[in-house]
């Protein structure tokens, strides 16, 4: 329980005072990312446990990312001590950087003022382009990662909680207490919060590392000097899976996913290079290829996960909370981050926050996930363009998809009471029959 813990301000302060790093911080902005150089200065701040051996924590989070950094904003604010440790930042995370209209919604933060508000998407298959406007629609906002997660950690040590500047190595837990390891000394903690990412350490420690099918790939390049407002966005039969184009203010994010054990990232990179070819504004300017996992789980895989256990829990892609369609994963990483830190303010905190994610994140990707292979079949791409293309309340409930004010709970409904429904009942024989009737395909 956290809430009667009292706020150690003067142990914070003092850090603080005794530190470069206090001047870092507060360059350490939502629109002023920390030049590079600043990086190693920051590594060897004072603020780390080398530092403060003394000091135990209510909870550590390692890895500080949208699921580490809201954790740790919601429970600075509670009063509670908590560090989160990561030696990534400022860092550009491989991603969309599709910031969607809820995920906003989240955070009560300024998260910064360099995001591309997204003005119309283009949705490409089988030689078919359609343009869906989106102005005015706050649908969805593309941000660098590097500003806006550089933001939400600003935020969470503005208010409180200690940036720990180091790589976790090694995480253990005796007679009640964790042991958090790093090169630059260990942190001491009641509670460890793992939002590490899909290949993170405490996964591994307290729960079990993705098999490789349950993983997608994405691969792709950050195209540099191209600027618009358009999304687009283009589904592949070989591999299955989509492609997009994210503009951010001075560069485009391009990649293209799919599951694992389906492709390899080389295939990716083909077919991210190949639509690149084609795409004029891009021609001539230069790449940087990426290739990351992302967590995909199949709706087994969702039965079977713990989100929870005795002094941990696990965030955002440590959780494996990416909409196994979309591949969005930032609105769940946040919302993860505040069920922690709301749960654990609660009487019996793993049970509180594992009956959050079970109840509400759990509930919506496993729609999602049983819809998926269907959804990339040609068949259904061919009929989504054609039902774009023609129909304007078709487009809305595109929009609202984008946006995520339509969650999959729903979907079939809202698709029937758009009356297109001839062109709806296609839709829905070939891909969206209501999960509730669908059996589950084996994981
Ligand atoms: C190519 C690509 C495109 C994507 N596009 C989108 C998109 O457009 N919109 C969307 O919503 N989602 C997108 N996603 C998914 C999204 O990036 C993730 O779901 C989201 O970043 C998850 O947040 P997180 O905080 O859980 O993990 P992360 O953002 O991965 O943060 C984890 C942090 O942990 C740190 N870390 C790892 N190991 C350690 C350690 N041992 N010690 C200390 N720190 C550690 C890392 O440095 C990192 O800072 C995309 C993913 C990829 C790969």
């Amino acid at each position: 329980m956290l809430t009667e813990m009292p706020i150690v301000e003067s142990e914070r302060q003092a850090l603080l005072q005794q530190s470069e790093f206090s001047i870092e911080l507060s360059a350490y902005s939502i629109n002023l990312p920390m030049p590079d150089h600043a990086a190693p200065r920051l590594r060897h701040s004072p603020i780390g446990i080398q530092h403060s051996p003394s000091i135990h924590y209510d909870v550590v989070v390692v890895g500080a990312g949208p699921a580490g950094a809201m954790a740790a904003l919601g429970l600075a604010r509670r009063g509670a001590r908590v560090a989160m440790v990561d030696g990534s930042h400022p860092r550009e995370k491989p991603c969309g950087g599709g910031v969607t209209r809820r995920a906003l919604q989240l955070i009560d933060e300024d998260c910064g003022g360099d995001g591309v508000a997204i003005a119309d998407a283009v949705f490409e298959a089988a030689g078919r382009h359609v343009r869906v406007p989106l102005r005015g629609r706050e649908a969805l906002v593309v941000f660098p990662r590097r500003t806006f997660d550089s933001a939400l950690v600003a935020a969470a040590v503005r208010r409180g909680a200690t940036l720990v500047p180091a790589r976790a190595t090694h995480v253990q837990r005796t007679g009640g207490t964790w042991t958090i390891e790093t090169r630059h000394g260990a942190l001491h903690a009641d509670w460890l919060l793992g939002a590490d990412g899909p290949s993170g350490i405490v996964r591994k420690q307290v729960h079990a590392p993705f098999a490789r099918r349950q993983l997608s790939i994405a691969a792709g390049a950050f195209v540099d000097g191209v600027r618009t407002s358009e999304i687009a966005v283009a589904f592949l039969d070989r591999p299955r899976g989509y492609l997009w184009s994210f503009p951010r203010p001075d560069h485009l994010a391009v990649g293209a996913c799919a599951q694992a054990d389906e492709c390899t990232a080389g295939a990716l990179h083909a077919a991210t290079a190949r639509w690149l070819d084609a795409y004029a504004p891009a021609a001539n300017r230069p790449r940087r290829t990426y290739a990351w996992p992302i967590p995909s789980l199949s709706a087994g895989d969702f039965d079977a996960e713990r989100p929870a256990g005795e002094g941990w829990m696990l965030l955002g892609d440590a959780a494996g909370l990416v909409d196994p369609i979309t591949r969005e994963g930032i609105y769940f990483a946040l919302r993860s981050g505040a069920a922690a830190s709301a749960a654990l303010a609660a009487r019996d905190p793993a049970r509180e926050y594992e009956d959050a994610i079970r109840d509400t994140v759990h509930d919506e990707l496993r729609r999602a996930a049983r819809i998926k292979d269907a959804f990339f079949r040609p068949r259904f791409t061919a009929l989504l363009m054609h039902a774009l293309d023609r129909s304007a309340p078709i487009r809305d409930v595109m929009i609202d998809l984008i946006a995520g004010r339509q969650s999959y709970r729903g979907l079939e409904r809202r698709l029937l009471g758009t009356l297109e429904v001839g062109l709806m009942m296609k839709l829905i024989a070939s891909t969206l029959i209501s999960p509730d009737i669908r059996p589950s395909p084996a994981p």
